[in-house]
C-alpha cells in the first residue's frame, strides 16, 4: 500500500488496508497518542466493504453461491452499498429490503449500484410480512441459490475484522496500541478487532460506544434486556434496540454513551480541525474518547485507535446541513456562533 503506480484488477483488491492517520488537532489537549483507522478510504467508502466481501467470499467457497445467484440484506446504510458493490464485480444480483423510512438520497445511491431496491413500510412491526425483515426473509426462501448477509446474526461479521481490521491495526501501531474506541452497531467491527487485539495483548482496553436510546450498554452491564432504555435516536449505525449476535461481549471492556447532539458537532470538528471529512459515527467515537478524557482515563503513555468508520458526504442532508442541525435543536445549546455562519 502507499505504492504508486499501482494498477489493481478491480476495486475488491482495495478493500480494507485502511491507512491509520495520526490526530492532530482534537485530540491535541489530551494525554496520550491519538490515531484513526480511517474506513472511508475502502473503495464503498465504509467499514462495510470488509463484511460485504468476507461473507460473500466464505458462501462461495462453501459453494453455496455461483455467478448469476442473489445475495439479499435488510439495509439501506453502508452495508447495503458494499453488497452491491461486491456483487457488481462477481456477478450477482443484488437485493436490499429497506425501511420507507430511508432517504430518497439512499435508495438512489443502492439503485446507481445496481441493487434491486424493495421499500417496506416502516411503521410495521419486525415480524409484520410487510417489514423488510420478513420480506427479506420471504425472499431468501423463494430465491433459489440467494444467500442472506443478516449482518447483526452472522458471525463471520465478526471472522472479517478478526482477518482484516485487527491485523493491520497491530501492525500499524507496531503492537503498542493500549485502547480501542469503535462504534458498536452490529458490533462486527469491535469484536473481531478487539479480539484479534486481544489475542496478541489480553491488556489492550476496548471501548465500545453506544447511544442514548440503545440497550447495548446495560446489556453488557447486567445481561438483561431493559426495554427501559429504548428509545428513537438519531445517529445513524450504532446502538440498537435488540441484542445482536455478531457482538462478543467478553472482548469489549466497557462502553460509553454519547448523545445525538454532542456527536454531530464532534463530527464537524474532526472534519474542520483534522481535514478528514468523517461521518455521524465517527463524531460518535470521538466524543466517547472526549468524555474518557474527562475522566482521567488515558496517560501520557497510551495509544489510542478509534476507528472512523465513513465519510461525511453521506451525511450532507443531516450533520452537515445548518438547516437540519437548526431543526433538531442542535445549535441552542452549544456553538450558536457556528449556526450564524452566512458567508459561502
Ligand atoms: N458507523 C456506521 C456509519 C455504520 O454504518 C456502522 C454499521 N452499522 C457502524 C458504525 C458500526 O459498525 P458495526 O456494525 O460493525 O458495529
Amino acid at each position: 500500500m502507499g505504492q504508486k503506480n499501482q494498477v489493481f484488477d478491480s476495486v475488491l483488491e482495495l478493500v480494507g488496508n485502511t491507512p491509520l492517520v495520526r490526530l492532530r488537532n482534537v485530540t491535541a489537549p489530551f494525554k496520550g497518542q491519538y490515531y484513526a483507522k480511517v474506513e472511508a478510504f475502502n473503495p464503498g467508502h465504509s467499514s462495510k466493504d470488509r463484511i460485504a466481501l468476507h461473507i460473500i467470499e466464505q458462501a462461495e467457497k462453501q459453494g453455496i453461491l455461483k455467478p448469476g445467484d442473489t445475495i439479499i440484506e435488510t439495509t439501506s446504510g453502508n452495508t447495503g452499498f458494499s453488497i452491491a458493490m461486491v456483487s457488481i464485480i462477481k456477478g450477482y444480483e443484488c437485493i436490499l429490503a429497506v425501511s420507507s423510512k430511508s432517504s430518497p438520497d439512499k435508495i438512489d445511491m443502492l439503485k446507481a449500484m445496481g441493487a434491486k431496491v424493495y421499500v417496506c413500510p416502516a411503521h410495521v412491526s419486525a415480524d409484520d410480512p410487510r417489514s423488510y425483515y420478513q420480506v427479506a426473509k420471504r425472499l431468501h426462501e423463494e430465491v433459489n441459490g440467494s444467500v442472506y448477509i443478516n449482518q447483526y446474526f452472522n458471525e463471520l461479521n465478526i471472522d472479517a475484522h478478526y482477518a482484516s481490521t485487527g491485523p493491520e491495526i497491530w501492525e500499524q501501531t507496531e503492537g503498542k496500541i493500549t485502547h480501542l474506541v469503535a462504534c458498536s452497531g452490529t458490533g462486527g467491527t469491535i469484536s473481531g478487532t478487539a479480539r484479534f487485539l486481544k489475542e496478541q495483548n489480553p491488556n489492550v482496553k476496548v471501548i465500545g460506544v453506544d447511544a442514548y436510546g440503545s440497550v447495548i450498554k446495560k446489556f453488557h452491564e447486567t445481561k438483561e434486556f431493559d426495554e427501559n432504555e429504548i428509545y428513537p435516536y438519531r445517529i445513524e449505525g450504532l446502538g440498537k434496540n435488540l441484542i445482536p449476535s455478531a457482538t462478543d461481549f467478553d472482548v469489549i471492556d466497557t462502553f460509553v454513551k454519547v448523545t445525538d447532539q454532542e456527536s454531530a458537532h464532534t463530527a464537524r470538528e474532526i472534519s474542520r480541525s483534522e481535514g478528514l471529512f468523517v461521518g455521524y459515527t465517527s463524531g460518535a467515537a470521538m466524543q466517547a474518547i472526549k468524555q474518557l478524557n474527562d475522566e482521567g482515563v488515558f496517560g501520557e503513555n497510551d495509544v489510542v485507535v478509534v476507528v472512523f468508520p465513513d465519510h461525511g458526504s453521506r451525511y450532507m442532508s443531516k450533520v452537515y446541513s445548518d438547516k437540519w442541525m437548526g431543526e433538531q435543536g442542535f445549535f441552542d445549546t452549544v456553538n450558536k456562533e457556528e449556526a450564524q455562519i452566512v458567508e459561502y
